[in-house]
């Protein structure tokens, strides 16, 4: 069974993907840490961001990988730190946008997740890597609770860049966010984590129990 968490940076998707996917025993995918990978590779290489093709070969012949504990490797370095700084949050979406880019990360995504049970999180879950997914959640929060979040992350960055930095990730982002028609949204601005990780984990349940 997939279940697929999408939504926007600072929403709670990692930390209630984790966290889900241990509860249920499934497997658990970052796509958001596959193109951050890439984004490090091509910044470390000298490549041009805005040149859809080189990025896309980069993609194919460095594939990104996840060790059991979680750490993420390209071209042999373990880059687990290095792609969450704020350099990386502020160029990932130009490298994300590109259509070859995309093309290899999908096909990779649905190799690594679609065997099996796993919780996979990004923006484009439900609706084009795994549009049959058994339970579709989109997680949402009002926008200075994303931003004070993120912060928490961030020390190497101030509040007022980094809401600067999350509103233009949120708007070249925008395309990819759709949430699936068939999505359940949550909206986890006064949640706690536990909260809904044990109202998705019921909906996993009752899914399970459907078709069983
Ligand atoms: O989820 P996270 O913030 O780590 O994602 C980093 C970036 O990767 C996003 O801002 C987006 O540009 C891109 N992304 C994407 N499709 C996904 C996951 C992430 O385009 N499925």
């Amino acid at each position: 069974m997939i279940v697929a968490i999408d939504g926007p940076a600072g929403a709670g998707k990692s930390t209630v993907a984790r966290k889900l996917a241990e509860r249920l025993g499934f497997r658990y995918l970052d796509t958001g840490a596959m193109y951050r990978a890439l984004t490090w590779l091509a910044l470390r290489e000298g490549l041009p961001l805005g040149d859809p093709e080189p990025l896309g070969e980069l993609a194919r012949r460095s594939p990104v990988v996840f060790d059991e504990v979680g750490r993420v490797f390209i071209a042999g370095s373990d880059v687990t730190a290095a792609i969450r700084q704020s350099r990386i949050d502020q160029v990932v979406p130009v490298v994300a946008r590109h259509h070859p880019v995309r093309e290899v990360m999908r096909e990779r995504q649905r190799e690594l997740g679609l065997q099996g049970n796993a919780v996979i999180e990004g923006r484009d879950i439900g609706t084009v890597v795994a549009p049959d997914a058994a339970v579709k959640i989109y997680l949402q929060a009002d926008p200075e609770v994303r931003a004070a979040r993120r912060q928490k992350e961030r020390p190497d960055i101030g509040a007022d860049a980094l809401a600067t930095d999350l509103r233009a990730r949120d708007k070249s982002d925008r395309e990819r966010m759709q949430p699936a028609g068939d999505a359940v949204l949550i909206d986890t601005t006064g949640l706690e984590v536990d909260d809904v990780v044990t109202r998705i984990e019921g909906l996993v349940r009752e899914r399970s129990l459907a078709t069983s």
